[in-house]
């Protein structure tokens, strides 16, 4: 007996790769990023039997099962498994209008940052472009609406964007394109450690989407006992990136600034961040650090980031402070990888 050749990913695949002529390709891209088919049987207006052919070819899911734990809050955390038995997670928040999705580019990080709970991990693998674009669609499909629906999307689940680059921006490059996600680029926001070849080279894919940059001190010192591997790239050579980032595409870069107590949340470090930032069009989020067992960290109370956020103001530095949702099912920023609530 022949071994079957393995399915070709279709989610690997931007529209106009799809399989067929012009007309087909369209249909199928319909099916797959409008309509939200997951299975060849589900696209109705194709010919039977070329449905059953393509699905000896080609497979929609990269999921073997998924878990979703639904929070208080309305938002939700899924667990996927992939085909390969690793998991990794994506977070649904509907918002008032603006239905978001926080999702994953890795299996873990390597980063290693000792506040998150997928930096203790460690690094599992790189996810495919089909397994970053699938948590979308599975998602949406879940919650009972079109994939278009969901508004804003945030690299900021599992993992370190910018080390997965390549299948990262393809990834994108589905979402904005108008027989995928459709998305505006203005509505998907990558969130990176700071990997200045990466940021580099999405500045020059002219994808024009929005950046935070994750710095949490405005020292070098202070930055590499929380981010261990952040001896590589000194904060002046991230920042020239992201300088020539916001140069390229003239979206406001957002800095964010996970606050733990009596590490990085001192006054002076609120002031040098202030200097450090003067004249430079950035927006600083706030974020109150999500607790999981084990961790060898504090919050800093609310009183200390309001404090910190009112030196930051005085100096004319936009600050927010981000609320994380689902804290009650580990779903809240830095705390994917947690099989259990806190
Ligand atoms: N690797 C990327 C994107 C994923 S982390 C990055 O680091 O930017 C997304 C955001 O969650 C980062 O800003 C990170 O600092 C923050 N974060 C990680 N663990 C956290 C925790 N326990 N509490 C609050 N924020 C956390
Ligand atoms: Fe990786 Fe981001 Fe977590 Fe750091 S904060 S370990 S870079 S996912």
């Amino acid at each position: 007996m022949a071994l079957m050749a393995p399915k070709i990913p279709l989610l690997s695949l931007a529209p106009e790769e799809l399989p067929g002529e012009g007309f087909r390709k369209r249909q199928i891209a319909d099916w797959l990023y409008r309509k939200g088919a997951r299975a060849w049987e589900a696209m109705t207006s194709l010919p039977k039997t070329l449905r059953a052919e393509l699905a000896e070819q080609y497979r929609i899911a990269e999921f073997s099962s998924v878990e979703a734990y639904p929070s208080q809050d309305g938002s939700v955390k899924y667990l996927y498994t992939l085909l390969d038995g690793q998991k990794t997670e994506a977070v649904y928040m509907p918002y008032p209008n603006r239905k978001t999705l926080c999702i994953s580019s890795m299996v873990g990080c390597p980063a290693g940052c000792t506040f998150c709970a997928t930096g203790r991990m460690g690094f599992g693998r790189n996810l495919s472009v089909a397994e970053i674009l699938d948590q979308v669609l599975y998602a949406a499909h879940h919650q009972g609406h079109s994939p278009r629906e969901v508004r804003n999307i945030v690299l900021m689940g599992m993992g370190e964007p910018l080390l997965n680059t390549e299948n990262v921006l393809a990834a994108i490059r589905r979402m904005l394109h108008p027989q995928g996600l459709a998305m505006s680029p203005r509505r998907i926001t990558l969130s990176t450690v700071g990997i200045p070849r990466g940021i580099y080279r999405l500045a020059d894919s002219g994808l024009g989407i929005r950046l935070a940059l994750s710095l949490h001190a405005p020292d070098d010192e202070t930055r590499q006992q929380i981010i261990p591997t952040a001896h590589r790239y000194r904060i002046a050579e991230i920042m020239e990136a992201v300088r020539y980032y916001y140069a390229k595409t003239r979206r406001r870069v957002t800095l964010e600034y996970t606050l733990l107590r009596g590490l990085n949340d001192h006054e002076w470090q609120a002031k040098a961040l202030a200097q450090q930032f003067q004249g430079i069009s950035v927006h600083i989020n706030l974020i109150p650090w999500n607790p999981w067992p084990g961790a060898p960290h504090q919050g800093t109370p609310r009183a200390g980031i309001l404090r910190f956020k009112a030196v930051l103001e005085a100096h004319g530095l936009p600050t927010s402070v981000r609320l994380s949702r689902g804290r009650d099912v580990g779903a809240a920023c830095g705390q994917l990888a947690l099989q259990q609530p806190v």
